[in-house]
């Protein structure tokens, strides 16, 4: 009986001083509960997962890390288990593995650190090291996939590292030893403008960016570095312990350094506020981090908008450019100022164009000095022309932060074109004498706007155009008698105004309607975060090998539209296949100052029949019933409910009202079909657009 009530008294404790309280959960939802092989024992068990940061950053891993409970003699013992190069890989250690003795070596900053499977003692440098709860490196499987699984608090500490736990998100952060900030300063050289960072170690950070643009908020840059402190008495700060420097130049107006300490790791939050949008590139140096502020140049492309090729550079700020002509060569030359081309690759690339105006076009990063004597870099993109004398009629505009290059392949006779303005408005030209005297009628029950124009006006031909565009589906220009027929299908709250300047062209401005209620700020703002991506997949279909970051992001591309185009704003977390920070996700939402907060999910089940939706939520039920509500009734789908889900960083971090959607199960034939198709996605985005708007109604 004592020797009973003694165990158990020790397994309290154990709990409570042991490396890890059991409730920690997967940040990820998909990843709560997770099954693996242990080869020891050769059997399947069910673990909880337990999600990691180092240095800030996510580590994502094939085999998750999960939480090792073993019981020997009543005693309940558990410890984290890692991937062996989840840890290592990103600090650059060395690994090698020796088969006859299964004995994985980890050598870093000159230590040999020696773990052998299932045995509870480790070697560092050849002594012997007792593995705290004398819990060993297992080889264990997920999925078909084996990894090394090993202690993680032991390994992290042996190798330098700082553990420590964010009990609100539940997340286990590694960091580098606690340094200290000790000099910010801030200059321009050479048309850079750059801040340099300097702490008395090596740091780990994160970084994003929070792009303002359109929605009445600034933009800023945005860089956490963990496990570190303001050096008061090297670094000025203002009576809060911030660092506040006032820059006040072109759109950089300040820079912030706000030390935290509400997580039990020491983090200093910074910021470099912008009154528009700015690209910037950050390189580690020793012990300093230098931010550069300056526009790159991500992609150069060819799109086709209404038969007509655009040549598109995508920048992350507004482009600055200049033009010059080569005529011997037949060369007309665009330079896109102070910018670096990202994987610009060896020297000059082309790209394929369809315009026989056009015999070529390629793209290179150059040095600004080498040509304009002064400035750092510029993308220069050049079109060889068939005829030089077309050189009059290339068109070089910028649209936001992109730069839009196009030569008319059919000068001088172009009856149609429509483009868009900016990302809420489009215009639509056609070309006709006696613009005053077409006929214009408009029907607000098909939303169809109808275009008459005497063929004596105009030389149109019969086609159908379908703009790769949101707020209009569909062109049809038709004929009938003396008369074509123009047809111009817009979507679901959109809207035209007709442009009265030219008098030989019909123009019509295109746009979003403004039907909600206005806050202080403008529309309502929604975050729309497309769950997992770049380096995590989320959950695969079993059936199909579908991944979940593919459909999360589809959706989300639709709902954004189909929000904006209802009167709200809608900002993307992510628009392409990368990754963003657990922590990153919920910052950049409560950076905005957001409405709402929409995260896009999909399911997997060992049971293939499980199937339906469910909403999960952490403070705001409302909000939660609401949309879900609205999303079963669009869809139909099985009810799987809302559930509470406090444990979930992506909701449980955010300022707003926030909504995790599981909106189907890959592991199930009828979800996945209805997954893939774009027509369910509507419908189901319909629905939290139906939610959005009666959760609000009740406000
Ligand atoms: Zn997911």
């Amino acid at each position: 009986m004592e020797k009973n009530l003694r165990s158990r008294l020790l397994l309290v404790l154990i709990v409570i001083i042991g490396l890890l309280p059991l409730n920690v959960f997967a940040a990820s939802p998909d990843l709560g509960k997770v099954r693996l092989l242990d080869h020891s024992s050769g059997r399947v068990k069910e673990y909880i997962s337990a999600h990691i940061t180092l240095g800030g950053d996510d580590v994502v891993t094939d085999v998750p890390a999960i939480i090792y409970i073993e019981w020997r003699n009543n005693v309940q013992y558990s410890r984290t288990l890692v991937p062996i190069r989840a840890i290592t890989e990103q600090l650059g250690a060395k690994v090698t593995w020796d088969n006859s003795t299964q004995t994985a070596h980890v050598y870093y900053e000159g230590k040999d650190i020696a773990l052998t499977l299932e045995s509870d003692t480790a070697y560092v440098n050849g002594k012997a090291v007792a593995l705290p709860d004398g819990i060993p490196a297992k080889l264990m499987s997920y999925n078909g996939v084996n990894r090394t699984m090993v202690p993680l608090r032991f390994l992290s500490e042996e190798m330098g590292l700082n553990v420590g736990w964010d009990s609100i998100s539940n997340v286990i952060k590694l960091n580098r030893p606690l340094q200290r900030i000790e000099n910010i300063s801030y200059s321009k050289n050479d048309g850079v403008e750059e801040f340099v960072i300097t702490a008395s170690d090596k740091v780990s950070y994160v970084d994003y960016f929070v792009d303002g643009t359109g929605l009445n908020r600034d933009s800023k840059i945005v860089l956490k570095v963990g496990n570190v402190v303001l050096a008061e008495d090297k670094i000025a700060t203002d009576s809060n312990g911030n660092v506040v420097k006032q820059i006040n130049q072109g759109a950089i107006k300040n820079f912030i350094a706000v030390q935290k300490t509400d997580a039990d790791v020491p983090e200093v939050e910074m910021e470099i506020n912008l009154s528009k949008a700015r690209g910037y590139e950050i390189k580690e140096a020793g012990n300093q981090l230098i931010i550069s502020l300056n526009n790159s140049v991500s992609e150069i492309y060819v799109e086709n908008l209404i038969g007509e090729e655009y040549i598109v550079a995508k920048a992350t700020e507004e482009p600055v450019f200049k033009v010059s002509k080569w005529p011997e060569k037949n060369k007309y030359i665009v330079d896109i100022m102070g910018t670096k081309l990202e994987n610009a690759g060896e020297g000059i690339q082309e790209l394929a164009i369809n315009n026989k105006a056009i015999k070529k076009v390629t793209y290179a990063q150059l040095d600004a000095k080498e040509i304009y004597g002064e400035g750092k870099w510029v993308t220069r993109i050049v079109l060889e022309l068939a005829d030089f004398r077309d050189a009059d009629k290339v068109e070089v505009k910028p649209l936001g932060t992109q730069l839009l290059i196009h030569l008319d392949k059919k000068v001088g006779e172009k009856p149609i074109e429509y483009y868009a303005l900016d990302k809420k408005s489009s215009l639509l030209k056609i070309l006709a004498k006696n613009a005053k005297n077409q006929s214009i009628y408009y029907d607000r029950d098909d939303n169809i706007l109808r275009v008459k124009i005497n063929k004596e006006d105009a030389a149109l031909t019969k086609n159908t155009f379908e703009p790769d565009d949101q707020r209009v589906s569909r062109i049809e220009v038709g004929e009938s008698g003396d008369y074509y027929n123009v047809k111009v299908y817009l979507s679901r709250g959109v809207s035209y105004s007709q442009e009265y300047s030219q008098t030989d062209a019909l123009a019509f401005r295109i746009y979003t309607e403004n039907r909600i209620v206005r806050t202080d700020k403008g529309r309502k703002l929604i975050v729309i975060d497309a769950g997992h991506g770049g380096k995590d997949p989320g959950a695969i279909s079993p059936i199909d090998g579908t991944k979940e970051k593919d459909v999360n992001l589809k959706f989300a591309l639709r709902l954004q539209q189909l929000l904006e185009n209802n009167g709200f704003d809608a900002y993307l977390t992510r628009s392409t296949d990368k990754y963003l920070g657990l922590y990153t996700i919920t910052d950049i939402a409560n950076d905005l100052k957001a409405d709402a907060f929409i995260s896009i999910h999909a399911n997997t089940a060992q049971n293939s029949s499980a199937k339906g939706i469910e909403t999960l939520y952490g403070q705001s039920p409302l909000y939660a019933k609401a949309i879900h509500r609205n999303i079963i009734k669009m869809t139909g789908a099985t009810d799987r409910g809302i559930k509470t889900r406090m444990d979930l960083a992506v909701i449980r971090t955010s300022d707003m009202s926030a909504v995790l959607i599981e909106t189907g199960f890959l592991s199930n034939r009828e979800d996945l079909k209805n997954l893939h198709d774009n027509e369910y996605i509507d419908k189901l985005n319909q629905g939290i657009l139906n939610g959005l708007l009666e959760y609000f109604a009740l406000e």
